[in-house]
Order: C-alpha cells, then structure tokens, then sequence
C-alpha cells in the first residue's frame, strides 16, 4: 500500500509523517528536509460506514411472502412445519451461500438441522 519512498532531490529514504492539520500522509527527507504529501494515503478516514444487520430489520412476516421458497421443517415454537428460506445478505446487502431458514408462523430463525 503505502511503499517506500525516496527522496527526489538526494535519493534517501522518505520517513513518513502525520500531518495532523491537513490530515493527510506526509513523507520527509531527513537529509535535505524535503516533503511530500502521500497522494493515496488518509491517515483519518473519518467515515468508515458499518452496516449492521439487526434482527428487527429483517421483515418477520415470512409466512405471507409468495416470493420465498418453502420446506419442511418444524418449529419447536409454534409446532409450525413449514419453514421459508432464503440467502442471508452480508453486511453490504449482498447475497450469501448461507441460508437462513424462517418459520412461517413466527418468524422465529430455525437451527439448521439436517434431518
Ligand atoms: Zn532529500
Ligand atoms: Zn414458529
């Protein structure tokens, strides 16, 4: 990522440095006083976005949605049978191979059990 550097001027190793007031990389020359601003590297990343997928975020009404595929498979909540089940999203929204599987009575997520 941020690679060595040298010096244009006399050819010694650059030594990087905060610089606190642009909040940018700053790299020096300790031999002629040289400096340069990194151009790829922010030492402050200031908005890093986390998505985080609650629980209350995923629509619990699975039993009344025709677009999600079915399969047997009870509930020790409800003694509800049928189960839906879809891929989960990873936290930029995008499908997983993981499957979750939703009790059509109550939305409870199901264990995966294989029998
Ligand atoms: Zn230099
Ligand atoms: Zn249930």
């Amino acid at each position: 990522m941020s690679g060595i550097k040298f010096c244009p001027e006399c050819n010694n190793m650059l030594r990087p440095a905060e610089d606190r007031k642009e909040k940018k990389l700053r790299y020096v020359c300790d031999n002629c006083h040289h400096s340069e601003y990194s151009e790829n590297a922010r030492i402050y990343v200031n908005h890093i976005k986390t998505y985080q997928l609650e629980e209350t975020d995923l629509h619990l009404d699975y039993g009344s949605d025709p677009t999600l595929p079915r399969t047997d498979r009870e509930c020790d909540s409800c003694q509800q049978t049928e189960a839906v089940f879809f891929q989960v999203p990873n936290r930029k929204g995008e499908e997983t191979m993981e499957l979750e599987f939703r009790c059509v009575g109550c939305g409870k997520k199901l264990i995966h059990d294989h029998n």
